[in-house]
C-alpha cells in the first residue's frame, strides 16, 4: 500500500473525551470513528487489524475442530421466549419491530438460535461432538458505553457453541475451547488468565473469564502470579487427546474475578509473595450450561441406548473488536502503538525521506516490491510530509519494521532499519535491510 493512495486520517491530539490510552491511540491513528455512542465505523487501518485478529481467532477455532457458519444479526423475539430469556435479558437488548409488527431483536448472543438450528437437523448422537461458531456483530445497549471499542454497543464477537451427549463429553468440549483460547490470545502477544467467573444471563455453573491484566481494566481480579509463567500448548496440540491435564494445570492456582472472589480461600491457597490484586480486561468467556437451552427448546438426540437425550451445551465468546483495545493497552509507548507482528496492520514501512530524488525513489521501490513479494504487506510512505512527521506517523500506527531511505545514507550505500518495539536503529545496505525484514 502506498500511503499517498491510502486513507489514514491521523490526528495530532486525541479528542478530550477519550479517557484511556488505547481509545486515544485508536482515534489518533485513524483506526475508528464514532458514529453514535458505542457505535464505530472501522477506518481502513483499524479494519486491517480487526481482520487479522478475527483470522487468528478463526484459525484456532478451526484447529480445535469447531465449524464456522454465519447467523444473522436480527433474531425473532419468539425464539427467545421459547428459551425463556426474552423478558429476563433486560434493557441491554435492542428490541425492534418490523413493518408487520413482528418483534425482532438485534442479537446480543446466539445460544437460542444455534439451538434452533441444531435441533432442526441433528437427531443422532453419531453427529456429536459438534461445535459450531460464527464471527458476527452483536448489539448490547450498554448502560455506559465507553473506552472506545472496549465497551461498545455494537461489537464484533466470536461465539462458539458445543453440543454433546452428556456432561462428561461436554466437559471435554469445554476443555478444547479452553486450550484454544490460551493459544488464541498468546498468538496476539497477550497473556490471558482464565479465572473462575459468574455466568450471568448466559447461565450454567462452570465458567471462566479470560482476563488480561491492565490498570484500565473494568474488573477487579485476584490471582496467583505463578499463572503468568505457565506454558501454552503449541501448534501441534492434539485435540483428539484429552485436554484436561492442560486445564488442570491452568486452574490449579487461585484466579477469580471479583464476583466469585473468596478472600479467605485466596489467602490460604496463595503465599503472600504470589498474591496479585489487579484490574483486568475480559477478552473472552467460556460457559458450560448443560441442558439450560436444550430442555426448554427440546433439542435432543437419540443415544446409543436408543433413548432420547437432551444435549449438553456450552458457549464460548471472544471479544474480537475489544481485543484491539486490549492489545494496545498492553503494548504501547509514548510514541504510539507497538503491534505484535502477528496482528500489525502492515508488516513493515518504507519511509522515503526525499520523494522525487531518483536514487531514493529507486531504492524505495526496490524495498517496497521485495516486501510485497515476501508477503509482508508493507506501507510505503511516499508522501511529501517532512521526515519528522513520517517518523511520528510510523511509530504512532506501529509499523513493526521501518526501512528509512534518504539521500545522505544512499550516497554511502546505506539505509536505516528501525525496529518499532525496541527503538533500535541500524545502518545497513538496502539488501541486508530487506533480508532482515522479509
Ligand atoms: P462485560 O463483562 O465486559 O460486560 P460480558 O461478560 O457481558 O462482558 P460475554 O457475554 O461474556 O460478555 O461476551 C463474550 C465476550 O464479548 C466478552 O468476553 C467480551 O470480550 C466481549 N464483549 C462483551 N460485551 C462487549 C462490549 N460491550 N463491547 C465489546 N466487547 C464486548
Ligand atoms: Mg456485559
Ligand atoms: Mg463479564
Ligand atoms: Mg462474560
Amino acid at each position: 500500500m502506498r500511503l499517498s493512495r491510502f486513507f489514514l486520517p491521523v490526528l495530532k491530539d486525541a479528542p478530550s473525551d477519550a479517557q484511556i490510552v488505547s481509545h486515544q491511540l485508536m482515534l489518533r491513528a485513524g483506526m475508528i470513528r464514532q458514529e453514535a455512542a458505542g457505535i464505530y465505523a472501522w477506518l481502513p487501518l483499524g479494519f486491517r487489524v480487526l481482520k487479522k485478529i478475527e483470522q487468528i481467532v478463526r484459525e484456532e477455532m478451526d484447529r480445535a475442530g469447531a465449524v464456522e457458519l454465519l447467523m444473522p444479526t436480527l433474531q425473532l423475539a419468539d425464539l427467545w421466549r421459547e428459551s425463556g430469556r426474552y423478558d429476563a435479558y433486560g434493557p441491554e437488548m435492542l428490541r425492534i419491530t418490523d413493518r408487520n409488527d413482528r418483534e425482532l431483536l438485534y442479537g446480543p448472543t446466539n445460544e437460542d438460535m444455534i439451538t434452533e438450528i441444531f435441533r432442526a437437523y441433528v437427531k443422532s448422537y453419531k453427529a456429536l461432538p459438534l461445535n459450531l461458531y460464527h464471527i458476527q456483530w452483536k448489539f448490547r445497549d450498554e448502560r455506559r458505553p465507553r473506552f472506545g471499542v472496549m465497551r461498545g454497543r455494537e461489537f464484533l464477537m466470536k461465539d462458539a457453541y458445543s453440543f454433546d451427549i452428556d456432561e462428561a463429553a461436554a466437559r471435554k468440549s469445554y476443555d478444547r475451547m479452553f486450550v484454544a483460547y490460551l493459544r488464541t490470545f498468546k498468538r496476539m502477544g497477550l497473556t490471558a488468565i482464565p479465572m473462575r467467573a459468574e455466568t450471568g444471563p448466559i447461565g450454567g455453573d462452570l465458567s471462566h473469564e479470560f482476563i488480561i491484566l491492565a490498570d484500565t481494566g473494568e474488573s477487579a481480579v485476584f490471582c496467583d502470579s505463578r499463572i503468568l509463567d505457565l506454558p501454552v500448548p503449541g501448534e501441534d496440540v492434539d485435540y483428539d487427546a484429552d485436554q484436561k491435564p492442560v486445564v488442570d494445570d491452568w486452574t490449579r492456582y487461585y484466579a477469580a474475578t471479583e464476583d466469585v472472589h473468596d478472600a479467605a480461600r485466596f489467602e490460604s491457597e496463595t503465599p503472600a509473595e504470589f498474591r496479585r490484586e489487579a484490574r483486568g480486561i475480559e477478552v473472552g468467556q467460556t460457559f458450560y450450561f448443560g441442558e439450560k437451552y436444550s430442555r426448554p427448546m427440546k433439542a435432543s438426540v437419540t443415544g446409543p441406548d436408543g433413548k432420547e437425550h437432551f444435549i449438553h451445551g456450552g458457549s464460548y465468546g471472544v471479544g474480537v473488536s475489544r481485543l484491539l483495545g486490549a492489545v494496545i493497552e498492553a503494548s504501547h509507548d509514548a510514541g504510539g502503538i507497538i503491534w505484535p507482528d502477528a496482528i500489525a496492520p502492515f508488516g513493515a514501512g518504507v519511509l522515503s525521506l526525499r520523494p522525487g530524488d531518483a536514487a531514493v525513489d529507486a531504492a524505495c521501490n526496490t524495498a517496497y516490491e521485495a516486501l510485497v513479494k515476501a508477503g509482508k504487506e508493507p506501507l510505503f510512505d511516499d508522501t511529501d510530509e517532512r521526515p519528522g512527521g513520517k517518523f511520528a506517523t510510523a511509530d504512532l500506527i506501529g509499523l513493526p519494521w521501518q526501512i528509512i531511505v534518504g539521500p545522505k545514507g544512499l550516497a554511502e550505500g546505506t539505509v536505516e532499519l528501525k525496529r518499532r518495539a525496541t527503538g533500535e536503529r541500524e545502518s545497513l545496505s538496502l539488501e541486508s535491510a530487506i533480508a532482515k525484514v522479509a
